[in-house]
């Protein structure tokens, strides 16, 4: 495709918000080029509703920014596929934990598909990582900052100084039923802050595993800490997730991890704002959630609610309303007639000019905006100035073919990243329309009319439509 002289590259510089310093900060890997990330997937017992699909586009967009920005990335998505719901649910069915979950994951892919999110490299599923989570369990018995009690493990947070270094909530006097949040496990803990990180089973019947330490069940939190260090090492990159992972747990995914390594676990914490619904926070225990499914049956597309999701910047709140929904299903129609009327516009021969230099601010703008903590809303307008100052401008002449590649070649590269025009309609080339005007013409000079028609016939049917002239055959698109 026409190269229009902008350069992407790490050479602008990528901010973030980390949570961790509560500042936008310069994105520097680890390692030079390279972009390890993880994000907390979704537990498969039921279907993920668009609140979870707003992290996960989140996700995805920081994923496809990456790689957009020339770095070679690593992008981990666990699936939780053990939990309390999960095995209460299908011992209830009497069926297996596997069995509940299968036809969750399959959906969940399905939906991640369909609202073009790119596959992660890696896709760990919590059941697959049980040794792994021994191991980390084990190291920090053996250091001191886990301890045993009724069968159970819990970590001990007050032999891990930088506990709430995360969520910066002060611990100091915590106590049950304080001001903080703390986990609820009704077990006997030195402390209410310590958390389960194994909790017996003791009957043989119910899901567990066996470990040097007794059967039992890893807690939530170690799972996403056995998982991330496994596919990208003790320390990586970027960690993210929705905002109410941050606590209790991405602070004791901390804990965990930096107490049995003693190395720095994640260098940059992103946080996902809520989708919220009536001013409330989407949730299945509210009641007041919407699967994809549920919003696909009513006839919006998959496009559409993606557009929505990613329209604001991923660390403000976002409050769902079909008549938003209605106009991002409204916008993307647009952005995709756009596209289709400058790949099919017949290009003139004049001079190169203002559309060449709009197809570039906007990338620039495009970039700027994205670099600034993946700011999409302004990424989504440099878009729309495109679209405007383009139409304007077919209005009142041709583009020529640079002016027409330039334009489709920002349009696929915002595309790369927000993955909101779908699908490009076949596009005929002039090339191909060429090569099949100057067939028939051989075809006529051979006096082999039947095969000239019929190749003016396939002509037609691509909406090409011939004259002949005393100089040669012109065409143009019908
Ligand atoms: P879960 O399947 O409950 O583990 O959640 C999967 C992801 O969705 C987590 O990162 C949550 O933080 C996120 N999430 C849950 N509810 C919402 C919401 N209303 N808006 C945005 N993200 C959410
Ligand atoms: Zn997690």
């Amino acid at each position: 495709m026409y190269d229009i002289g902008f350069s992407t590259g790490t050479a602008d510089m990528l901010r973030f918000h980390n949570t961790l310093s509560r500042e936008v900060e310069e994105f520097k890997p680890l390692d030079e080029g390279k972009a390890k990330v993880y994000i907390c997937g979704p537990t498969v017992w039921n279907f993920a509703h668009i609140g979870n699909f707003r992290t996960f586009i989140f996700g995805d967009i920081l994923h496809r920014y990456l790689e957009f920005k020339g770095f070679d990335v690593t992008y981990v998505m666990n699936l939780t596929d053990v939990d309390d719901r999960i095995i209460n649910e299908s011992a209830e069915r009497g069926i297996g934990i596997d069995d509940m979950t299968a036809p969750f994951i399959v959906a969940f892919h399905e939906d991640m598909a369909a609202l073009n999110c790119l596959e992660p490299d890696f896709e760990p599923r919590a059941t697959d990582h049980i040794g792994e989570m021994i191991d980390i369990i084990r190291a920090l018995l053996e250091n001191g900052k886990a301890y045993e009690s009724d069968g159970s493990i819990y970590y001990r947070i007050s032999a891990f100084p930088d506990y709430g270094k995360l969520s910066k909530i002060s611990f100091e006097g915590n106590i049950e039923g304080g001001s903080a949040r703390v986990d609820t496990d009704k077990y006997d803990k030195e402390d209410a802050r310590d958390f389960a990180l194994w909790k017996l089973v003791d009957d043989p019947d119910a899901t567990g595993w066996d470990a040097s330490f007794g059967r039992g069940r890893p807690g939530w939190h170690i799972e996403c800490s056995a998982m991330s260090m496994k596919y990208l090492g003790e320390t990586f990159d970027i960690h993210a997730g929705g905002i109410d992972l941050q606590f209790p747990h991405h602070e004791n995914e901390i804990a965990q991890s930096e107490g049995a390594t003693g190395k720095t676990f994640a260098n940059f914490w992103l946080h996902g704002e809520f989708l919220k619904i009536d001013n409330e926070k989407m949730a299945k225990s509210l009641g007041n959630d919407y699967t994809f499914r549920d919003i696909r049956d009513r006839g919006f597309s998959a496009l559409a609610i993606r557009y929505l999701l990613l329209s604001v910047p991923y660390g403000k709140q976002l409050n769902f309303t079909f008549e938003g929904l209605k106009g991002a299903e409204t916008t993307v129609e647009r952005l995709r007639n756009f596209r289709r009327l400058v790949s099919d516009s017949t290009t003139g021969n004049g001079i190169d000019g203002s559309a060449l230099s709009a197809a570039r601010t906007a990338l620039e703008q495009f970039e700027s905006a994205m670099d600034d903590d993946l700011n999409t809303s302004q990424a989504l307008a440099a878009i729309h100035n495109l679209v405007k100052e383009i139409n304007s401008l077919m209005a009142d002449r041709m583009l020529t073919k640079d002016e027409r590649d330039a334009v489709l070649h920002a349009v696929a590269k915002f595309d790369s990243v927000l993955g909101i025009f779908g699908e490009e309609e076949k596009e005929v080339l002039d090339e191909e329309i060429d090569s099949l005007i100057e067939e028939r013409e051989r075809a006529r000079r051979e006096r082999d009319f039947a095969k000239a028609d019929e190749i003016r016939d396939r002509l037609a049917e691509m909406n090409i439509i011939l004259e002949d002239t005393k100089d040669g055959v012109r065409w143009k698109r019908g």
